[in-house]
């Protein structure tokens, strides 16, 4: 199992640089810190988490949908650790959706995502896998792979309107859920 890692918050650069490509996989460093990234996001409910959230300025995210007390209704799957990842195609539809990060606690947003994608991105085997992804998936991906160039999902909020705390979230959105 991986350590837990701390993670920085809105406020530190480095969550505001673009991240690196990663270039060598198979190093010991990189899957070191594949497993600790899957602890990490497991310990804290995040649904995602990438690198640059961890002060590892790489091209590197782990996508963790699963239902957790943060999102009742994510689906459930498989850990998957993505590497210098690409969108190739993109839906013209957007739909608007409740994001937190981790690194913003106590802040929750609606922000406008492609309802489907088409990506690549290399797994931690060194193989190239492409996919495509809808709704939920494709919005952790969307966030996950804005933190590689140094966005965050305030950037993307429409309007001022959409930004609640997660106290009122948890009132407002789950209880209604
Ligand atoms: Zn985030």
């Amino acid at each position: 199992m991986g350590e837990l890692l701390p993670i920085i918050q809105l406020g530190d650069p480095i969550l505001r640089q673009k991240a690196n490509l990663v270039e060598n996989i198979k190093d010991e460093r990189i899957q070191k810190l594949i497993d600790d990234l899957t602890a990490t996001v497991a310990k804290a409910n995040g649904v995602g988490i990438a690198a640059p959230q961890v002060a590892e300025s790489l091209r590197l995210f782990i996508v963790a949908s699963r239902p957790n007390p943060r999102y009742p209704n994510a689906p459930e799957m498989e850990p998957t650790a993505m590497i210098n990842p690409k969108i190739t195609a993109h839906s013209t539809e957007m739909v608007k959706g409740w994001e937190g990060c981790l690194c913003i606690p106590g802040i929750r947003g609606r922000v406008p995502r492609s309802q489907k994608i088409e990506v690549e991105y290399t797994d931690r085997n060194g193989k190239l896998q492409k996919q495509e992804l809808t709704d939920f998936v494709a919005r952790i991906f969307q966030h996950e792979y804005d933190h590689l160039d140094g966005i965050v999902f305030l950037d993307k909020v429409e309007s001022t309107l959409d930004i609640i705390t997660e106290q009122e979230y948890q009132k407002q959105v789950i209880s209604n859920t």
